[in-house]
């Protein structure tokens, strides 16, 4: 893990599969499961619920070089 990373949502998986099921479970904040599909020219969804990032394994390179362009913005504005 990069420690360095910016601003992260509260929890990323990565998964294997473009269709995605959630329902908060990890967490003390449970919710009804939902299924979400991940959007392939995007390459990763947040939960609606519970804003759990679940990214596909095919796009975490692109998810990193997101996050990084992400911090490169100015946090402050
Ligand atoms: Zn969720």
């Amino acid at each position: 893990m990069d420690l360095t990373a910016p601003i992260a949502p509260p929890e990323t998986e990565v998964v294997s599969t473009y269709r995605v099921s959630c329902d908060g479970s990890e967490g003390a904040l449970g919710h009804p499961r939902v299924w979400m599909p991940i959007p392939h020219d995007i390459g990763w969804v947040d939960c609606s619920y519970c804003d759990k990032r679940f990214i596909h394994a095919d796009y975490v390179e692109k998810h990193e070089a997101f996050m990084a362009e992400l911090a490169k913005r100015d946090p402050k504005a």
